[in-house]
C-alpha cells in the first residue's frame, strides 16, 4: 500500500460566508478535498480572521464557534460546527515557533475556517488548533512561521490556512461576476510564482503587478505565506478555484501534496 509520506498543506480562498450553506462550485470542491485528503489526527488552522498585532494560537480544550459576519440570513447563524481543541499540539507548535507565537484563548473557530470545514469534514470530529496572523509581523516572518511548523506534517497534522489572495472590500462590486483587471493580474502573478516555486516573489508581493489594490490590510493574504513556508521542495503543487469574483476577491486555493511512499 502506498501512503503519503507526510500530511499535505492547504491554503483555501474562503470568500463569502454564504459558501457555508450554499451548494456551489466552491463548497463542492471543499467536500471533494475532504474525501481525497482523508482524515488527519489534528488540524492546525491559520485564519485571516484571528488577526492580532502578532500571531496567536489557542491552547483551549474546546473551540468556541465565532459568527464573525454581519447582515447575513439567519440560517447562517444557525450553522453549528462544534469541535474540541488539541492543547498538546498547540503546545508543540509554541515550542517549534520558539517565542514567535503567543498562546491566546480569547478567540475561537471563526467563519474563515468553519465555512470551509463544514464541507470538508462535516462530522466535526477532528480536533482543531486555531492560530492567527499578525498585523505587526512581517511577510517574511509569516513564511518563517510556516517553516517552523513544518515538522507537524510528520505528526499527522493537516495545516489548513484560510484567507483570500485578493481581498479588497472597499472595491468590491457585488454584481460583478469576474475580477477587475488588476485583480486578475495580481492573482495570476501569484499563481505563476507559486507554480514556478518562486515563493520569495510571493513573500515580496509588493513587486507583483496589481498589488497596490489587491488588499488594503494584510490579514487575508498572510495565511498563504504560512502555507508556503510549510510546503516542502518535493510537494506537488495544485491550484484550484482559480477565479476572481465581485471584482476584488480571489478564490484561488493551493494544495501542497507530498510524494507517496510504499
Ligand atoms: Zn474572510
Amino acid at each position: 500500500m502506498s501512503v503519503n509520506s507526510r500530511m499535505p498543506v492547504l491554503f483555501v480562498g474562503h470568500g463569502n460566508p454564504m459558501n457555508a450553506i450554499e451548494d456551489n462550485s466552491f463548497s463542492r470542491s471543499w467536500k471533494k478535498l475532504g474525501e481525497e485528503l482523508g482524515k488527519p489526527k489534528v488540524i492546525l488552522s491559520v485564519s485571516a480572521h484571528f488577526a492580532k498585532d502578532r500571531p496567536r494560537i489557542s491552547t483551549s480544550m474546546e473551540n468556541k464557534q465565532i459568527y464573525d459576519m454581519y447582515g447575513f440570513p439567519d440560517q447562517l447563524y444557525q450553522v453549528k460546527y462544534h469541535t474540541v481543541g488539541a492543547p498538546e499540539y498547540a503546545g508543540r507548535a509554541l515550542e517549534l515557533c520558539e517565542g514567535r507565537l503567543t498562546a491566546d484563548n480569547s478567540w475561537g473557530l471563526d467563519h474563515g475556517i468553519w465555512s470551509v470545514l463544514i464541507h470538508m469534514y462535516p462530522k466535526a470530529d477532528i480536533p482543531i488548533v486555531t492560530m492567527g496572523v499578525g498585523y505587526r509581523t512581517s511577510p517574511e516572518e509569516h513564511f518563517e512561521l510556516g517553516r517552523m511548523l513544518r515538522p507537524l506534517r510528520d505528526e499527522d497534522v493537516l495545516i489548513l490556512t484560510s484567507g483570500n489572495v485578493v481581498h479588497n472590500l472597499s472595491l468590491v462590486s457585488w454584481n460583478k461576476k469576474d475580477g477587475f483587471e488588476w485583480a486578475d493580474r495580481f492573482d495570476e502573478a501569484v499563481i505563476e510564482s507559486i507554480r514556478d516555486r518562486r515563493f520569495s516573489d510571493v513573500v515580496d508581493y509588493r513587486k507583483l503587478p496589481g498589488h497596490e489594490k489587491a488588499f488594503r490590510t494584510v490579514e487575508h493574504f498572510y495565511p498563504l505565506l504560512v502555507a508556503l513556508g510549510a510546503a516542502c521542495d518535493d510537494d506537488e503543487i495544485s491550484v484550484s478555484n482559480d477565479q476572481r469574483l465581485m471584482g476584488a476577491m480571489s478564490m484561488t486555493s493551493y494544495l501542497f501534496t507530498p510524494p507517496m511512499v510504499e
